[in-house]
């Protein structure tokens, strides 16, 4: 059956075209469709890329791929899926997450209720029908009961506003922009801004094609060995030998990754243990090596412990102590920031002869010219110019969007002094509005897959407990709104996520305020608390049957 067609037969559902809309067909908007497609609701998602993948899709920049384990980095929602699915490193290439995201696109018939090529551009609750009437940027809108926000955590990509930026002659690219066609580097001077994750994957890469690499270095990061290698046929017979017990542990621990911690902390070990856990983890390398000890970032005696540990590897590679320092981080607890792994001799790439480090801490970026780029103290002639500087994360998805919820109240008015949102999903005024690694959720500090199938989940059980109870409306209360942004930031005051200048909280994006964008207490504490709400019948919601009764007469649960 076509769209138009489902459109027609669902048309009448509660006066709306549809049950749901979801917005962005990545790993959140994906398993939402199906969870609600099983669940015999009419639903559509709306997507702006010509695909799907969601951040698989965008990011094609050269060296990218996952630091997440592959066998972790997928869904797990369905025992066939899982079995015969094989990645065939360790940590998947961008090309092979987005192939996994055709498969599954195909394998369940997904894209039949997605749109794509469509912008979703604002949203208005209506309280004529009691609907959201959802804008694209073809002019046209769609109402539905449910709305649904998965736009991702790392979608919105951010490019410092340089003087002279459209003086630039050259080629510049956003590496979250990627075009995809292969960008030729061969015999060209080649700028890369920022050093995090994704600078970290493409820096060695462009290095090797570039005629000259320069490298502008704001803040330097800890970014330790991935240790790739193709996976054998064995490593998958043992990883499906384990898989319930692998999944089992992701979704037990604080990161969704499924590692135990080695140790709690450092504090009553012996210095034998601490460099064999130090020595063992490094070994294993990735996020394996972030688990050593369980208070790495809430302990400043672990993290001082560990970033010492790192700066001597570091020093070790390079045999140019000025280089070495230059690269070793001053400023901020390991970890604080998100940690970038190395897959291709990061450090390394530094020794080469086409490479240079420009410390634009020292000296910084003044503006674009039309042949490069000036510092405050020199200028440096380029061809092309790869913006590898991030995202206005977690909150950019929602904010580029016109939302106005009840009573005219809109997103910005309701985010007026920071985001906030209970639980991560709801927003008190903003009735049926789910948001998916919204604020305040454990999001991106954790391994999305595992969290984002958990999100969903509640959220879907959510709709279902409504219709099987009469419910029409759900809406957070206030007072639950406030109270869980108090304890997410009373949580973080409590680690060292305070500690540096990070996306995490916000201090990337100028004028953006400085707050702790994501829930700093743990998956598995935030999957407990997510269980006791749906328990207590969706505790801290107002749920309602008509939308007067929302206004008026909340039900107490
Ligand atoms: P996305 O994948 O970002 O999908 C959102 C979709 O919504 C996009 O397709 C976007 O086009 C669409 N969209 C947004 N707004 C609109 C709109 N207004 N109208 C229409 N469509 C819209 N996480 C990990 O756990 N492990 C990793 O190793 C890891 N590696 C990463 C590497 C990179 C380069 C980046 C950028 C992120 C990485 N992440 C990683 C985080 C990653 O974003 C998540 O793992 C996951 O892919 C998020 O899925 P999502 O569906 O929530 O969002
Ligand atoms: P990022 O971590 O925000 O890094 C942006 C870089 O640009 C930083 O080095 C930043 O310096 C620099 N920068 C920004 N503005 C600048 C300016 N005006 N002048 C000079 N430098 C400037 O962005 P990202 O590397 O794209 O990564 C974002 C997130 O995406 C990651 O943290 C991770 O969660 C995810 N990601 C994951 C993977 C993976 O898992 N494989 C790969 C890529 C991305 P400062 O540090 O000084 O601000």
């Amino acid at each position: 059956m076509g769209l138009d067609q489902k459109l027609e037969d669902s048309a009448g559902v509660g006066n709306a075209d549809l049950d749901a809309v979801v917005i962005g067909a990545g790993f959140a908007g994906l398993y939402s469709l199906y969870r609600l497609r099983e669940m015999g609701l009419s639903v559509r998602v709306i997507e702006k890329a010509d695909d799907v993948g969601g951040t698989w899709y965008h990011n094609r920049y050269p060296g990218c791929r996952c630091d997440t384990e592959s066998h972790v980095y997928c869904y797990s929602f369905s025992d066939e899926l899982l079995n015969e699915w094989e990645y065939s490193e360790r940590y998947p290439k961008q090309q092979e997450i987005f192939q996994y995201f055709q498969h599954v696109a195909d394998r369940f018939d997904l894209r039949k209720d997605i749109q794509f090529e469509t912008e979703v551009e604002s949203a208005e609750f209506d309280e004529g029908s009691g609907n959201w009437v959802v804008g694209t940027d073809d002019g046209s809108t769609l109402s539905t009961k449910h709305f649904i926000l998965a736009v991702g955590p790392l979608s919105d990509p951010f490019v410092p506003d340089f003087d002279g930026t459209d003086s630039f002659e050259g080629d510049t690219y956003h590496t979250a922009k990627w075009p995809h066609e292969r960008v030729d580097f061969e015999g060209k001077s080649v700028a890369v801004i920022g050093t995090g994750s994704t600078g970290a994957q493409a820096i060695p890469r462009v290095a090797e094609r570039a005629d000259h690499l320069t490298v502008y270095q704001r803040t330097p990061n800890y970014i330790i060995p991935a240790r790739n290698h193709r996976l054998t046929e064995e490593d998958y017979e043992e990883i499906r030998a384990n898989y319930d017990e692998i999944w089992e542990t992701a979704r037990s621990t604080q990161s969704g990754h499924p590692y135990e911690y080695t140790y709690p902390s450092v504090e009553g070990l012996s210095e034998e243990e601490i460099q064999t856990a130090l020595d063992e983890g490094w070994e294993k390398g990735g996020f394996r090596f972030f688990h050593a000890f369980g208070d790495l970032l809430s302990n400043w005696e672990t993290n001082d412990r560990v970033a010492e540990f790192i700066s001597s590897k570091i020093r070790e590679r390079l045999d140019d102590p000025e280089l070495a320092e230059k690269l070793i981080p001053d400023d901020h607890p390991y970890g604080a920031k998100r940690p970038p792994l190395d897959y291709e001799g990061y450090y390394e790439t530094y020794l080469r002869d086409n490479v240079t480090l420009v410390d634009v801490r020292e000296a910084p970026i003044e503006r674009l010219t039309s042949s490069g780029i000036r510092t405050t103290d020199a200028e440096y002639e380029h061809d092309v110019i790869i913006f590898a500087t991030g995202f206005d994360a977690i909150t950019g998805g929602f904010t580029r969007l016109d939302i106005t919820g009840r009573n005219g109240t809109t997103l910005e008015a309701a985010w007026e002094d920071g985001p906030r949102a209970y639980l991560g999903y709801s927003i008190d005024g903003f009735p049926n509005m789910h948001m998916i690694s919204g604020p305040q959720s454990p999001a991106a500090i954790t391994n999305q897959p595992v969290s984002i199938e958990r999100q969903v989940e509640f959220i879907t059980g959510m709709i279902d407990y409504m219709r099987e109870n009469g419910y029409d409306y759900i809406e957070a209360r206030k007072e639950s709104v406030d109270d869980w942004v108090e304890h997410t930031a009373e949580i973080a005051e409590k680690t060292l996520y305070t500690e540096a200048r990070s996306w995490y909280k916000g201090d990337n994006i100028p004028g953006k305020p400085s707050t702790m964008l994501m829930y700093a207490g743990g998956f598995d504490n935030h999957s407990e608390k997510c269980d006791e709400v749906a328990d207590n019948g969706y505790e801290g919601y107002k749920l309602a049957e008509t939308i007067k009764g929302l206004a008026d007469t909340d039900v107490e649960v």
